[in-house]
């Protein structure tokens, strides 16, 4: 009887380590730069970062369904500074960060990087400027040095361990039963959420990209691991140009610019002060329901 249905639980098995294979292959590509859809244009050039500020021209996006997501958004994230972008869920928050990393073209308008329209570098040169720090937190398969190391397959172990160091994650790291060679991952030890916000922070650090794309966890950590989440985030923030989404409160107002996004549309631009003297405008609404609780801005 045993024999009977061991092949069956076997190739149930075997498919979820397939599915499970897919999505690490697919998260693995979007760090390490490999072949997608989007190709690049004939003759394509290096893009060439200088502050790297980031620009939409009446970007109109659709994901093909024809329902339109983006409508004409225009936008600027200055160089070295953070730029938080808030409006209520579906906006197109989400939508922008994945546009500026090319895993979608934009329909019509465009999107340019210190002056240059990234539909005409070479994928692979705008993803090596850019970390992007997902909501997520995605551990593959392997060592906690391994995880850290996706960020730049070159660098050093001690480079890692300064990442490390610096997005609040060395101490927590060496607790494990065999320190930066302790396996993560499904048949690895479970790292509670802010630990892996913060092995994905070093992986950003370690990659030492001049822009940080960060789409901000929503779901509230204990008060210790968000204050240290928060404060690798700062460090990482540090003399990057950052887009933000934002659901923080602490993000939000400390981000030298916001953008209030609703429906597809920029419908605000400005600080926290200048927004919140708005009285009827949807940032000191939003920022109204949001009193009171650390996370979400969101409306509805
Ligand atoms: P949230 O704060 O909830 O993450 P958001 O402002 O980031 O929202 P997006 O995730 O950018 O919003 O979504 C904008 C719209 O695009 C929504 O209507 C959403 O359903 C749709 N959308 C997002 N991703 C896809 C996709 N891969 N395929 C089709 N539609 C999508």
């Amino acid at each position: 009887l045993l024999f009977a249905y061991d092949p069956a639980k076997r190739l149930a098995r075997l498919k979820v380590n397939l599915e499970k294979a897919v999505v690490n292959a697919r998260m693995i590509y979007e760090i390490l730069d490999m072949e997608d859809k989007q190709r690049d244009a004939a003759g394509a050039a290096a893009l060439v970062v200088d502050g790297g500020e980031i620009e939409f021209e009446n970007v109109d996006f659709n994901y093909g369904d024809g329902t339109a997501v983006l409508h004409a958004l225009s936008f600027k994230a200055d160089s070295h500074k953070t730029t938080a972008l808030v409006g209520p869920s579906g906006a197109g928050k989400s939508t922008v960060i994945s546009l500026i990393q090319r895993f979608y073209d934009p329909s019509s308008g465009s999107i340019l990087i210190d002056s240059q329209n990234i539909d005409n570098v070479t994928k692979s040169s705008l993803r090596q400027q850019i970390a992007f720090v997902s909501q997520q937190a995605y551990l593959f398969e392997g060592s906690i040095m391994d995880n850290i190391r996706y960020g730049r397959p070159d660098a050093t172990d001690a480079e890692i361990i300064k990442a490390a160091e610096l997005a609040n994650a060395h101490q927590f790291i060496l607790q494990q039963s065999a320190g930066y060679d302790t396996p993560v991952g499904e048949n690895g030890v479970t790292l509670s959420g802010g630990q892996r916000q913060r092995v994905s922070i070093a992986r950003a650090i370690v990659r030492n990209a001049p822009i940080l794309l960060l789409d901000e966890a929503t779901s509230a950590l204990d008060n210790e691991s968000e204050r240290l989440v928060q404060d690798a985030l700062e460090k990482v923030m540090k003399g990057r140009t950052t887009i933000v989404v934002a659901h923080r409160l602490s993000t939000i107002v400390n981000a030298d610019k916001i953008i209030v996004i609703n429906d597809g549309q920029v419908v605000e631009t400005g600080t926290h002060a200048s927004l919140s003297k708005k009285k009827n405008g949807m940032y000191a609404r939003l920022n109204h329901l949001g009193k009171g609780g650390k996370a979400a801005l969101d409306i509805e």
